[in-house]
């Protein structure tokens, strides 16, 4: 029986100055709830000190584990090493910028405790958001909610608790393109929400830029949904079916009218309208195919470096130095 209770999962991406605040507001937190408990925190390449302050932790604190992956590689794959390594009946993962309040865990447990396979956290505002952010985000929500079956709950990020049989089902997921937020809900299981005010982030700078919110929604989108692929099929019927009305009608004025030189209008327009559609369905399968090449290629989800605080027993590997 795995004793173990709660595994927390923090991927840090260069947080030094947040590190002693997060740690500081998770041990008052945990110990309260008298459990047994492990911080597993994932270094995703930081450049600045957050290593050599979390081996220091994990040599203080023997519940601080590290994970050091080889470089930075994002914060799902990060998530997912964390996930992987993770020995809890349940793991909750939680960002090491205090945008999620340790505070909600013990509401959390609770309603474990009572059953739920997930319990997740969903924001009732964002502070320190700028309307544009709040705006797409919204939008974003709204396209992958149409487009997929699944449904991906409103203002969630990846904090909230998910139990040893949900843990089990995602590491069976062996997808390269992580879009965590799709992978939880994609599982099922028993799910619930509670709901917080998300503050602005303690110290430091979102890694967030609006390209890489670009890129990261068409992760989800491909991830989650062909109809992006499927459309054209319909819109090219429909464009062959106008164009199929628009030729008997043109055919028919030549035959009654005699030839008719003007029409450069109607050429170009159809000309530049056919060649706007067809690269921009090229474009979308070629964000498919890249996708699926990287699927293929199956290379490793992430390397990593080296290990401390880990019980090389229960890892399976040897790289702890
Ligand atoms: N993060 C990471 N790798 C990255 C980017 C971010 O591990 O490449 C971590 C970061 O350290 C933080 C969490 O992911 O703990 C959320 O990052 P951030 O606050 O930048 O995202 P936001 O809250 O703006 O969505
Ligand atoms: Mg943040």
């Amino acid at each position: 029986m795995n004793t173990l209770e709660l595994s927390i999962v923090v991927p840090i991406y260069n947080e030094e100055e947040n590190l002693d605040y997060l740690f500081q507001r998770l041990f008052k937190v945990l110990d309260n709830l008298h459990t047994t408990y492990e911080i597993i925190c994932i270094n995703d390449g930081s450049k600045d000190k957050s290593l050599d302050f979390l081996i220091q932790y994990s040599k203080d604190y023997p519940v601080i584990k590290v994970i050091n992956l080889s470089r930075n590689f994002g914060k799902d794959i990060a998530l997912s090493a964390g996930i992987d390594l993770a020995n809890g009946n349940a793991v909750i993962p939680i960002d090491a910028d205090l945008q999620d309040p340790p505070e909600l865990i013990g509401e959390m447990v609770d309603l474990w405790k009572q059953g739920y396979d997930v319990v997740y956290a969903s924001r009732r505002i964002r502070q320190g958001e700028t309307w544009f952010k709040k705006f797409t985000a919204e939008g974003f929500y709204k396209v992958i909610n149409g487009l997929s079956k699944i449904s991906i709950p409103h203002n969630t990020g990846d904090f909230r608790l998910i139990d040893r049989c949900v843990v089990e089902a995602i590491k069976r997921m062996p997808e390269k393109q992580r879009f965590m937020k799709g992978l939880f809900a994609w599982v099922g299981f028993k799910q619930t929400a509670i709901y917080f005010d998300r503050e602005p982030r303690y110290q430091g700078q979102t890694k967030w830029n609006y390209w890489k919110l670009w890129n990261f929604a068409l992760d989800g989108i491909t991830s989650f949904s062909f109809l992006p692929l499927k459309i054209w099929g319909y819109v090219g019927l429909i464009i062959s079916c106008l164009s199929l009305i628009y030729a008997l009608y043109l055919v028919i004025r030549t035959l009654i009218f005699g030839i008719d030189v003007p029409g450069y209008a109607s050429l170009m327009v159809a000309i530049l309208f056919l060649g706007g559609i067809q690269l921009l369905t090229l474009g979308i399968i070629g964000e498919y195919l890249g996708r699926v090449y990287e699927e293929v290629k199956d290379r490793p989800l992430y390397l990593v470096r080296d290990l401390y605080g880990f019980d090389k027993s229960g890892t399976g590997y040897n790289q702890e130095k």
